[in-house]
């Protein structure tokens, strides 16, 4: 599978550039680049989906969801 199908995805026109997410990510796999959040290492991207819990525009949407088994 396209690894770019299941990081999470940053809407660029949502986005204020607030930086929020890039603080939050525990792996700085975002960086904010022209006033706009991007992922620089989505390698290293873990799914917490802590920057779409974080980010006060709902301008990133983690399409994967974390199922904790039991
Ligand atoms: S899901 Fe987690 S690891 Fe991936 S970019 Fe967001 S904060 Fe960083
Ligand atoms: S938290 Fe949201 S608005 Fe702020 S830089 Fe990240 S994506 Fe943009």
């Amino acid at each position: 599978m396209d690894a770019t199908l299941i990081l999470p995805r940053i809407d660029s026109d949502l986005c204020t550039g607030c930086g929020d997410c890039v603080g939050v990510c525990h792996v700085n796999a975002l960086a904010i680049q022209e006033l706009r959040a991007v992922m620089v290492r989505a390698d290293d991207c873990d799914y917490c989906t802590d920057c779409e819990a974080i980010c006060p525009v709902l301008a990133i949407a983690c399409p994967f969801e974390v199922v904790v088994a039991g």
